[in-house]
Formats: structure tokens, sequence, C-alpha cells
């Protein structure tokens, strides 16, 4: 397959602050490990993917989407005959930097930063967090991992050239990064696309007939099963059709980044840096039947009433939060007190909210604030 443009290890650029090797890990395994064992990757389970919990025990959390990407990345990487490890890494740490309350959460921390000019990332805040905020190593801060696993991680959504973005200025901008990094948004969104149809399906905002009515390649599978077992229940059907269409999604991703790095003409993991466009690529139909999904997504889920509610109430929390110790500097926790004499305040207490749990943000609010709106 691609083994040609396997990120060789030997290649790595290794870490900011040298360390000896271990007698049988080596360096991806360790940085995968260190992920595995922080705080922000347990903090993983309290904080929203897309339906908050309480509704049903079932929902995915970003901890159990996490795992999830992790299964189909390195199923990806395995076929491909890319560095497993390196991947595996990449798509466990691909969300730590994921405030609480999902999207919601992002996109109000990123508007309390930009009333100061500034903006509020999560893959900017992931680098944070495994280069200062994590605090288990004497020698350094951080955890100290490889340059790749870090560069992935800026990187797994989105290209940046020289001089866009100060902060990632040292991750080689205007180069790709590994393909190993290049995988892990697609996975992502093979991820979510299929666990967010789940969920909806539990919490009653999806039928199978709704998804076949808006998604061809669904509907395709969804007239072969029910021909094939026309006595299964409707849930069985529904998980007949979503386990071969996250095939078809994986299967066209497998086939669309072999085709591309076979027209693209590049020899080695050397080139796929070089090369102008990344390479991890869905075949157009596979890619049509992302988009489909997305847009059923959309319109039938994410902007619907039960998350609008959420999604409200979840805003107005961090909102206040966010104010009320813009005001009282002396309420933050010692730690990022002492942060506020070297940085902005909006920056402390950004950082602060960022790293919360969505019951923590909300137990917070209560001590802080006051009683929030009965959700
Ligand atoms: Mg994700």
């Amino acid at each position: 397959m691609l083994a040609r443009l396997r990120f060789p290890l030997e290649s790595s650029r290794g870490r900011s602050y040298p360390e000896p090797e271990h007698p049988y890990r080596n360096a991806f395994q360790r940085d995968r490990d260190r992920v595995i064992h922080s705080r922000a990757f347990r903090r993983l389970e309290a904080k929203t993917q897309v339906f908050a919990p309480g509704l049903s025990d079932h929902f995915r959390n970003r901890l159990t989407h996490t795992i999830e990407v992790a299964q189909i990345a390195r199923t990806l990487a395995g076929v491909l005959e890319l560095d497993e490890v390196l991947t595996e890494a990449l798509a466990l740490a691909h969300d730590i930097g994921h405030p609480p309350f999902a999207h919601a959460g992002e996109e109000e921390l990123n508007r309390q930063m930009a009333r100061f000019g500034e903006r509020f990332e999560h893959n900017l805040h992931a680098l944070r967090i495994v280069e200062s905020f994590e605090q288990r190593y004497a020698r350094f801060p951080g955890l100290n991992l490889t340059f790749e696993v870090r560069e992935g991680m800026v990187k797994h959504s989105r290209d940046f050239g020289p001089g866009e973005q100060p902060e990632v200025e040292r991750f080689l901008p205007g180069l790709r990064p590994p393909l190993e990094a290049q995988l892990i948004d697609l996975a992502d969104e093979v991820a979510y696309n299929s666990a967010d149809l789940d969920d909806a399906f539990s919490a009653g905002l999806a039928t199978g007939d709704d998804v076949a009515a808006c998604v061809p390649q669904y509907r395709a599978i969804h007239e072969t099963i029910e021909n094939q077992f026309p006595g299964a229940t409707a849930r069985e059907r529904f998980h007949e059709v979503l386990r071969r269409l996250i095939d078809v999604l994986v299967s066209g991703l497998i086939e669309g980044t072999a085709g591309r790095a076979r027209e693209a003409g590049v020899a080695n993991a050397e080139e796929v840096r070089l090369f102008p466009g990344r390479l991890a690529a869905f075949t157009p139909e596979a890619a049509e039947t992302s988009r489909a999904l997305k847009s059923f997504l959309y319109r039938n889920v994410y902007s619907s009433a039960a998350l609008g509610e959420d999604r409200n109430q979840s805003m107005a929390l961090i909102g206040g939060l966010f104010q009320f110790f813009l005001d009282r500097p002396d309420c933050l926790p010692p730690q990022y007190r002492e942060q506020a004499l070297a940085e902005p305040a909006h920056r402390v207490v950004c950082d602060y909210i960022a790293g919360m749990t969505d019951g923590f943000l909300r137990r917070t609010y209560e001590q802080m604030i006051g009683p929030a709106a009965a959700r």
C-alpha cells in the first residue's frame, strides 16, 4: 500500500527536552501512553460530544468519541501500512483541547476572546495543554511529546502558511503534516457522522427512513437490509445499515488516499510534506455520502430545538463565568492567579474555563454566581 510514505520514526525531530530512550517502547508509543495518562485525557469523559448526558446513558461523550476515532484511524493506518502508533497517539490527542459543552462551548469562548481581539481554538489549546498545563514531570513542563505528535495536533484539521500563526510558527508552516496526521480529520468525520446518527436515533430525533430520504448511499444499503432482514426490528435494521455505512466510508477513505498518493507520484514521507495538497482523501462517492450525512445532521440534529435549548444554556453559563472571573480574578485558583501575573487576564480565564468538564463548570458557576436555570 503506502509503506513508502510511512513517517520514519528515526527521522523524528525528537522532544524539546532530550530524554533517554525507553528499553522497549519507541518514542511514539511513549507519546501515546503519555496522552492516555494525562489529566486532560481523563476529563474528556465528562465533556459533552453532541448530546448532553441525562436523557440517556448511551450517548457518546468526548472520551468514547475519541476511542471510536482511534479505532477507525488505527484500521486506516494498518491497511495503508503507515505508522499505526503515531496515528493512534494523534487520534487519542485530537480532542484534548476541547472545552466543556461541545461546539457551543468553543463558540462562546471564541466570542469572549474576540472582545479582546483574540480567539479560542481547540487545537491551539491542546498544544498549550501538552506543552505546559500538564504537570507530571520534575524535569520539564507538559508531556514533552515528540515534534511530530505536537505538529500533528496543531495541523490535523488544517494547514497554515509562514507568518500566519505566530503560536505555531515552529511547526513547519507551509508544509503538510505526515500522512498519519492527515488521516485524523477524516477518521474523525467518519466517527462523528455515524455516531451522531446513532445518538440521534436513540434520542428519537431521526429514523432510518428519515436518513434514507436524504442520503442516497444510506438509502441503497437500507433497501438491501429491508429485503435481507424483513423481520428485524427498526433498531436492528438501523444498526445493520449503520455498520455497512461506516465500512463504505472507511473503504472510500482507504481507496481515496491510496489513489491520490498514486496520482501525486510521491515517493516518501518527505515528499508528502512538500506536496502542495493533502493526500488523505475520500473517493468522490464517499465524499458525497459524507457531505450528505453532514447536511442531514445539521438540519435534523445540530439545529434541532432539543439541542438548541442546551446550547443556549451552555453559552450563558460560560459567558457568565468568563465575565465573573474577569471581574474577580482573586477568585481564580492559585496557579491561575500566578499565571495572571505574566499573561492577560482574559487568556488566563479562557485557559481555566477551557479545561473544565461540563459538571465542574456547572458547580463552579453555582458556587461563584448562584443556581443556574434548571435544564
Ligand atoms: Mg473529534
